[in-house]
This record gives structure tokens, sequence and C-alpha cells, in this order.
């Protein structure tokens, strides 16, 4: 088939006639979308369309719909606003929506997201109006996984891969049958070779760096032993045996802790841990905060403070210091 056309929408073949991968260039804030694969109809595999975690406005997926449609299901691989926003346009359009647990009762009610995640520094007021900049819609309704599972549709099968470092019920997406991983918001944010995003991130009391350290390792071996493309959220298509994603992930986590470290090292911080974040937490250190306003301040605050705990945290622990509180 010729690949769909649509104005600001890039749509590119991972393999050809087979699977798409497709991007928003123009969104409407920075956690409002994300990348995700089109798994065209195929005879014996399955008779209609699949979408995995493609978080596009409604006007793109409606586009998109009369070239691809009709769609069986859509897959969701977590609970942020960029994999939540637009997921209530696939439902419209019938498909029907899957989600990991915790994490697909996000998807239902933005109580749970901000229940789940946030405390009393961050009102569910300022959650709401962040979701509504991000133009976010509950779903009416959505089946819930378990990290790990195995998803079959038709004769399509989709193996969900718990990468939980960067979020409770954070999958990857694995389709045997194509050879295809889908490492979904791990960090591989490279938009082409050579050019940084943002990296890992673990903004949430539930991400760990430890952790995301595990799955880099785990997502390296499954994509160098199984498979021949490598797909994510917010990056370019890589091919078996290219390792800059797991390099380009670890890369950045040290670039951060090594920034963290010097900080920490420069203000002669104490060994309290509160005390130490909420002083790093003035410098600005990851998220140009000081020119925030209002409610994002309050949300980018909250998730350097989890950012800068997590990095002193694991200094602490790789020299082996007992946190004080
Ligand atoms: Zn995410």
């Amino acid at each position: 088939m010729e690949i769909p056309k649509i104005k600001n929408l890039e749509i590119k073949e991972v393999i050809k006639d087979n699977i798409l991968i497709a991007h928003q260039n123009k969104v409407p804030s920075d956690f409002s979308c994300c990348d995700g694969l089109i798994i065209l109809p195929r005879k014996g595999r399955n008779s209609e369309t699949v979408i995995l975690d493609l978080n596009i406005q409604p006007k793109y997926s409606i586009e998109l719909y009369k070239d691809i449609g009709p769609i069986l299901n859509y897959v969701c691989t977590h609970g942020h606003l960029d994999h939540m926003a637009h997921v209530y346009g696939w439902e419209a359009l019938e498909a029907t929506i899957h989600a990991p647990n915790p994490e697909a009762n996000y998807l239902l009610d933005l109580k749970n997201f901000h229940k789940d995640n946030f405390d009393a520094r961050v009102s569910f007021s300022d959650v709401k109006k962040f979701a509504e900049l991000n133009e976010y819609f509950t779903c009416n309704n959505v089946e819930a996984f378990e990290p790990g599972d195995t998803l079959k549709f038709e004769n399509l099968i989709i193996e969900t891969i718990p990468f939980p470092g960067h979020g409770n019920g954070h999958v990857g997406l694995y389709i045997p049958s194509e050879k295809v991983l889908h490492i979904s918001c791990m960090g591989f944010d490279q938009p082409e070779p050579g050019i940084d995003g943002f990296g890992p991130w673990y903004g949430f009391q539930d991400c760990s760096i430890e952790q995301y350290l595990e799955d880099i390792d785990k997502a390296e071996k499954l994509f160098l032993e199984k498979a021949k493309f490598l797909t994510s959220s917010h990056g370019y298509i890589v091919k078996n045996p290219d390792k800059t994603p797991f390099e380009y992930m670890r890369r950045k986590l040290k670039e951060r802790q090594n920034l963290v470290n010097m900080a920490a090292i420069k203000s002669e911080l104490s060994l309290n841990l509160e005390e130490s974040v909420n002083l790093l937490l003035e410098q600005d250190l990851i998220f140009q905060k000081k020119k925030m306003k209002s409610f994002l301040k309050k949300i980018y605050t909250f998730w350097e403070y989890w950012i800068i705990k997590k990095h002193l945290q694991h200094t602490y622990k790789t020299l082996e210091i007992e946190e004080q509180d």
C-alpha cells in the first residue's frame, strides 16, 4: 500500500506493507503525543489494523483511519500523559483499548493518575490543568493486562515486556513474527542519529535508576538476540546490531548522575538526604523552573525533586553510605 500522506504527521515504514511508525510533528504541549506503530492487516494474521501506542490528536487519527481503518485494537504502554491524552480518540474509532495495570485506571479517571503519582505538593486541580494543556480526555472502557502478559489479536502475537524503571506498569512491546521490538518510553529519544534529547525520565516516586539500568540491559539482550528492528516513542528506527539506543541511555543517566554529584560536592551538602535534595532543587539543575509559572512550576519541581533524590540515593548506595532523614 501507499504510505498515507497526512499534514503534520510523519509516517515511515518499519517493514514494507506491514508495519508503519507515525510521529506527530507539531504538538499542543510537551507531554501531549508520542510515536507509535501501525500494524496493517495481513492475511492469516490480523484482518484489521492494530495500533501500538500512537498517541496523537484525534484530528490526525481520524485522517489516518480513512487509509488504515477499521481498527481492531489499540495498546497503550503506560499511564503518562504523552501516552494517554488522546487515546479516547482511538476508542471513538471503535478500537478496543488495552493498557497495563495499574495504569489502565489512569485512562479512565485522572484522579487515579494524581493519587498514584503525586502527593500534597501537587494538587489535583494542578494536575487537571496540566492534563487540559495536553488535551487529555478519559476513555470509557479499557481492557487491563498485567505487564509481561502476551496479547493475541486474531493470530497477531504481541509480547508485553515489563520495563518498570520508567514507571510501575511501563511495558515494551515485542512482535515475534515480525522481529520488531518497541521499547516505548524507556528514554531513547534521539530524533535522528547524534541529536540528544532528555534521555531516560524518572520523575515519579515509582521510577528507579537501578531498575532502569537493568531494563536497558534486558532490552539490549532481547534486541540483539531476537529482533531486527527497534522502535521507540520518541526516537528514530534502529536496525540490529546497532547498540546506539542502549549506549545513549546509559550515557544520559551517567551524565545526569555526574551533574547531580558535582552540584552536591560544590554545595558542600550534608548527609541529610531531604535537606540536600531541597538545596539542589533551587539550582534548576534539570529543568528551567525559575521561568515557569503556576501549576507547571509545581509539577516540574515535583519531578525534579524525585530525579535529584534518585541520583543522590544512587550515589549513597554506590558509596554504601547509610541514608539519614
Ligand atoms: Zn512515559
